[in-house]
């Protein structure tokens, strides 16, 4: 579905699992300014917490955690 010129293009970004310590590439909607989502390792399988956040010259800052800490 598209949603005339409110054309989203999604940033790529490098995360490191905080698991196993494998580098994962994910994909960040810069329409929402601050986010947090869980997302499962692609090598380990385990849910990683990955909190998104545009400052105001939409530079991407990514945290990630461990979700059961
Ligand atoms: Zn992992």
């Amino acid at each position: 579905m598209r949603m005339g010129s409110d054309m989203t293009e999604l940033q790529y970004t490098s995360i490191q699992c905080p698991y196993c310590w494998e580098a994962l590439e994910i994909a960040i909607d810069p329409s929402v300014s601050d986010q947090e989502y869980v997302e499962d390792c692609q090598v380990c399988c385990q849910p990683i917490l990955i909190h998104a956040v545009f400052n105001e010259s939409q530079q991407l800052a990514v945290s990630v955690t461990p979700e059961n800490e």
